[in-house]
């Protein structure tokens, strides 16, 4: 494969685990320099030194994005550290699954501030450096993928406050694309069904068990994470008059 990024600088928030894991590797092996965000930072160094030892360039910056300070110096440390910025994968997310009569409301706030607030925080950090890139000669063009879900598009039982996250997720997406997409700013909605990575884990023990046996029989071969990082590096790497504005990306085995 012929490396299409070679130069650019690429941000992946939520690279400690799953889809911004695979997507960083995805991201070093097209030939950007890939910045690596997430809380656990030994999780980050491992990734980094593996993203080397195959011959790319990483760096690790620990940083809970729910905090609008940290989320700030992140890009800035990015910046900083390698010049530019033309990518910005906003993918780290947290899906608490439970009724809305017994659901606790703090567990609400967690989703809202990572998968809203975080999100918003990168973005508008991010876009000063991303309207620059993509008025430079590299490629005249800068990506911002957001991850949503299938659940921005359809709403179930159970999953009420995490939908309302990933449908705002959608809404704020298309409407920022309408707004600089002429600035040469691509702005990309990805909506993955399941993929098999850490993001059910964080929930109790009987939704957990409660998914394992509706999931065996739903949902029998669900995505990998390389699957949604290749869907991404498509994304980002077509001629800069192409924009993906969205890509609903399913397991076969998911109706
Ligand atoms: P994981 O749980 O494996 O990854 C979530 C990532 O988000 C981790 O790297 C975690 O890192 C990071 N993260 C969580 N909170 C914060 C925070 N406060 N600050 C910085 N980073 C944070 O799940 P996935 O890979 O599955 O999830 C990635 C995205 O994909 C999410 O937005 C999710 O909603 C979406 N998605 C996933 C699907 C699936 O079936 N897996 C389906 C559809 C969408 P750390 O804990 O180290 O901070």
């Amino acid at each position: 494969m012929t490396a299409k990024l070679t130069g650019t600088v690429a941000l992946v928030t939520g690279a400690s685990s799953g889809i911004g894991d695979a997507t960083a590797r995805a991201l070093a092996e097209q030939g950007a320099s890939v910045a690596v965000v997430a809380r656990r930072k030994d999780r980050l160094d491992t990734l980094v030194a593996e993203i080397e030892g195959a011959g790319g360039t990483a760096y690790a910056v620990p940083a809970d994005i729910t905090d609008r300070s940290q989320a700030e110096q992140a890009v800035a440390e990015v910046v900083n550290q390698f010049g530019r910025l033309d990518i910005l994968i906003n993918n780290a997310g947290l899906m608490l699954l439970g009724t809305v009569v017994d659901q606790e409301v703090d567990e609400w706030e967690r989703m809202i501030a990572v998968n809203q607030n975080g999100l918003l925080y990168m973005t508008k950090a991010a876009l000063p450096h991303l309207l620059a890139a993509a008025d430079d000669e590299l490629r005249g063009v800068a990506d911002i993928i957001n991850i949503s879900s299938i659940a921005g598009r359809q709403a179930w039982a159970n999953f009420a406050a995490y939908n309302m996250t990933k449908f705002g997720v959608n809404g704020f997406t298309e409407a920022l694309r309408q707004e600089i997409t002429k600035k040469h700013i691509r702005v990309g909605l990805l909506e993955p069904g399941a993929v098999e990575t850490e993001l059910i884990s964080h929930n109790n023990d009987t939704i957990k068990s409660d998914l394992a046996v509706s999931d065996a029989k739903n949902i029998p071969e669900k995505l990998q994470p390389e699957d949604i990082a290749e869907s991404i590096a498509y994304m980002v790497t077509r001629h800069r008059r192409s924009s993906i504005a969205e890509l609903w990306a399913m397991p076969t085995s998911q109706a």
